[in-house]
């Protein structure tokens, strides 16, 4: 990461009404150069147990809120998934109940998925582990266990899968055209996942064809970004997220997401590698007129 990159393209292009060496991408707070040091952080995306990279930076509070609030939910779906199935290599948390109290212990799936119950008596109440010890994990006996409940909220789960979309195309194009108002809305659903101030949903889990990356769309009915990325744990999860224009209305957007299935023929364009948006006077330009116009070529 290169930091405070952000700061030549505000020289270059500020926004309207903006002022500063450095605008958290998230809440839009101005920070100062000075200050910036000490109030922004590298973050994730996504979240480095999901196999994410620093690319970006964003405000302390931002990068800890998200990361209770949201990205806690996304890891733990994903962990989910991978428990459901059983997947060799995974580990869980449950809990062991007959009669006095309950019993914490882990269950692990071994590479042949044969599972070892691992009962740490040093995180059990003594009395309690002495009395499951003695009276209910015995010989041939069959006892009942049940999964620890994780954080999997669904509308958490998807603010979380924007805010990675939304930041992955920020550290690219930085303020070209993401400090419009338009992109508000997107902010405040990534900050407050539960009301829904966008409609579901820009995203999808589908099974996309093409390597992680940003898209323009060649479509004008779903023009936009097509933010492409993966999300690793046991197994490699590919989501692919639509951030429209400002031109697009989010409802519009998401109905055009809906018909498009996996038999369905999607034209993009990758966003060029070779063309910087953070410095590059006429890359920017050029990234400005395709996002508030309806040309097909960038
Ligand atoms: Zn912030």
């Amino acid at each position: 990461i290169q930091p405070f990159t952000h700061i030549y393209q505000l020289k270059l292009i500020p926004p309207t009404g903006m002022h500063s060496d450095y605008i958290c991408p998230l809440c839009m707070k101005n920070y100062s150069q000075e200050i910036a040091k000490q109030e922004l952080t590298e973050e994730d995306v996504p979240q480095k147990l999901l196999g994410g990279q620093r690319i970006t930076l964003t405000c302390k509070q931002c990068n800890n809120t998200c990361g209770t609030n949201i990205d806690v939910h996304l890891l733990e779906s994903i962990k989910s998934i991978e428990q459901r199935a059983f997947l060799p290599g995974t580990d869980r948390t449950v809990y062991i109940e007959k009669g006095e109290g309950r019993l914490k212990a882990t269950l692990k799936v071994g590479k042949d998925k044969e599972m070892f119950l691992n009962i740490d008596t040093k995180h059990n109440n003594p009395k309690t582990w002495s009395f499951y010890h003695e009276n209910v994990l015995l010989e041939d006996s069959i006892i009942d266990i049940q999964d620890a409940p994780l954080k999997r909220d669904a509308r958490r789960v998807s603010a979380a899968i924007l805010k990675n979309a939304y930041l992955i195309l920020f550290a690219r194009t930085g303020y070209t055209f993401l400090s419009d108002h338009f992109y508000d809305r997107l902010r405040q659903q990534i900050m407050t996942p539960e009301p829904y101030i966008l409609p579901e949903r820009l995203w999808t889990f589908q099974n996309v064809s093409v390597p992680d990356g940003i898209y323009l769309t060649k479509d004008n009915r779903y023009r936009g970004f097509f933010v492409v990325y993966s999300l690793r744990q046991k197994q490699n999860y590919r989501v692919c997220v639509l951030i429209p224009t400002p031109k697009v209305e989010y409802l519009f957007a998401c109905m055009e997401l809906r018909k498009i299935d996996g038999k369905s023929m999607i034209r993009v364009i990758q966003l060029p590698d070779n063309m910087d948006f953070m410095c590059d006077k006429k890359s920017v330009k050029r990234l400005y007129n395709w996002a508030y116009g309806w040309n097909l070529d960038l």
